[in-house]
């Protein structure tokens, strides 16, 4: 069932913990180039050729067994009641097709994050694809660095799928990620402390509003800091250091005379 022996995956990772996907394709060769892209990322892959074996693996749980036996002596109590974390799922399919695997699926109540490919790419196909409760949607050709990118977004929401989702701020060449506690600067990473990184988040939330220093360090320093509202200023100072082409003509973080700083 698995086209490769899991075995010769990297020793370090405990099956447990590898993310299982379940590729179904009937075309060889993007099944073939599938399985090399992901399995390179660590991920556990199974695969499937038509619609009704896809069917018979997600709803035996055979995959489940199989990575049980393997794991054994490994700490295996991680594994769900689900075999796979995230399906990858072709439209056209010779039995079954895709979008009523995905029917089914839902109907039956499995939760599985699934990823639509298809060859079709017009807006009916991908708005029918998501309205049977696919997740994400890609169209044939797609380049396999933006489908392992999606797969691990997929998985990533999928792991914290009770936690509520925090937006990616953008504005100019500056990208914040909530959840991540990363920032970028024209394609760069950028080390900011906790408080810079709240501010910055602070000030991205709410681009052009002017904030006092008082209302800065009730935000980000909390109402029973005590010191006083020099400390904002030294740290738009570090801020502007890490953002700014130049930190002395700053176009992110701006002095409003007799105010205070707004963002943009
Ligand atoms: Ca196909």
């Amino acid at each position: 069932m698995f086209t490769r022996e899991l075995t010769k995956s990297p020793p370090k990772l405990d099956i447990g913990q590898m993310s299982r996907i379940l590729v179904v394709e009937d075309e060889d060769l993007i099944r073939e180039m599938l399985v090399l892209a992901l399995e390179a990322e660590g991920y556990a892959i199974a695969t499937a050729a038509d619609g009704r074996a896809a069917l018979g693996l997600l709803q035996s749980g055979e995959s489940t067994l199989s990575l049980r036996e393997l794991a054994s002596g490994a700490n295996s109590g991680t594994l769900n009641e689900f075999p796979f974390e995230l399906v990858i799922l072709d439209l056209m399919l010779p039995q079954i097709n895709g979008l009523d695997i995905c029917r089914l699926l839902r109907h039956q109540g499995n939760p599985v994050p699934i990823l639509i490919l298809s060859a079709k790419g017009s807006e009916t196909d991908r708005v029918l694809g998501l309205e049977v409760g696919a997740d994400d949607y890609l169209t044939k050709p797609f380049s396999m660095r933006e489908l392992v990118a999606r797969c691990r977004a997929l998985l990533r929401r999928q792991r914290f799928g009770g936690l509520p989702q925090l937006p990616v701020l953008r504005f100019k060449d500056v990208t914040l990620y909530p959840q991540e506690c990363r920032v970028l600067v024209r394609d760069q990473e950028v080390n900011l402390s906790p408080k810079e990184f709240r501010l910055l988040e602070l000030f991205m939330s709410y681009t052009r509003r002017v904030w006092s220093r008082e209302q800065l360090l009730d935000q980000v320093w909390g109402a029973d800091f005590v010191g006083d509202s020099k400390t904002v200023d030294v740290h738009i100072r570090w801020l502007r250091e890490k953002l700014e082409k130049d930190p002395s003509h700053p176009e992110y973080i701006v002095t409003v005379r007799g105010f205070g700083y707004r963002f943009g």
